[in-house]
């Protein structure tokens, strides 16, 4: 499959999406990314500087597939001008992919909302869409949960490229957030799971098929207590 994954800002495909693209790539999946935002509001000093050495972070970060696609639109102000709507969907019209991930509409940043609804409305009937988890799981109610768990020091691995933006913390944030969904589907303690949301649309009822990993049915038993309840 042809695998698209669109994030706000440069950091965001990391954080929220990465695990379930390792494990697209280890399927033999093909994935490219595109980054929307050029991320110059994510640090303090000259904004030139900053949007280089972020590029230089994306670059190393998601190298796995291959070179991302900056779409370089001003930082907090995606979604202002129709221009970002044309440069997104010239894009995708090159990249044709089967499958979008991208942020929910619901998320904490308006450039993830912008972004949402933007992907959204160019994918319209064509190309089905999954939507990842927001920040700290806020207004997310999961479809899909995939264990990361063989992929998740990948995962830490590609976020700590992001030297620019204290990686450490972010440690701490996919710890808590891939933990508590991992807990979800009573997995045992130690296992890591992202979470992904699916709302169906003609002629797409269901994605099911396509995602690698999905997390299996745990039964709750009080006796063996391995997992976090
Ligand atoms: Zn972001």
């Amino acid at each position: 499959m042809n695998i698209l994954a669109i994030g706000a800002h440069p950091d965001d495909i990391e954080i929220f999406m990465y695990g379930i693209l390792a494990l697209f790539k280890k399927r033999g999946d093909f994935v490219s990314t595109i980054i929307a935002t050029d991320g110059s509001l994510g640090g303090e000093g000259s904004k030139k500087k900053l949007i280089i050495s972020r590029q230089k972070e994306s670059t190393l970060a998601l190298k796995e597939f291959g070179k991302p696609y900056f779409l370089k639109i001003p930082d907090g102000h995606l979604g202002d001008v129709i221009d970002h709507k044309y440069k997104l969907k010239k894009k995708i019209e090159i990249i044709k992919p089967d499958l979008i991930i991208t942020h929910h509409w619901l998320d904490y940043h308006s450039d993830h909302r912008n972004l949402s609804k933007l992907v959204n409305e160019i994918a319209s009937h064509y190309i089905p869409i999954i939507y990842c988890d927001t920040m700290m799981g806020v207004n997310f109610n999961p479809s899909h949960y995939i264990d990361i768990t063989s992929v998740f020091n990948l995962k830490k691995k590609s976020i700590s490229f992001h030297k620019t933006q204290k990686p450490e913390r972010f440690y701490n944030l996919i710890e808590l957030m891939n933990s508590y969904r991992a807990a979800q589907c009573n997995m045992p303690k130690g296992n890591y799971a992202e979470a992904f949301y699916f709302e169906k649309s003609f002629p797409f009822s269901s994605v099911d098929k396509h995602l690698p990993n999905l997390t299996d049915l745990i039964k709750f038993d009080i006796k063996k207590q391995f997992g976090f309840l």
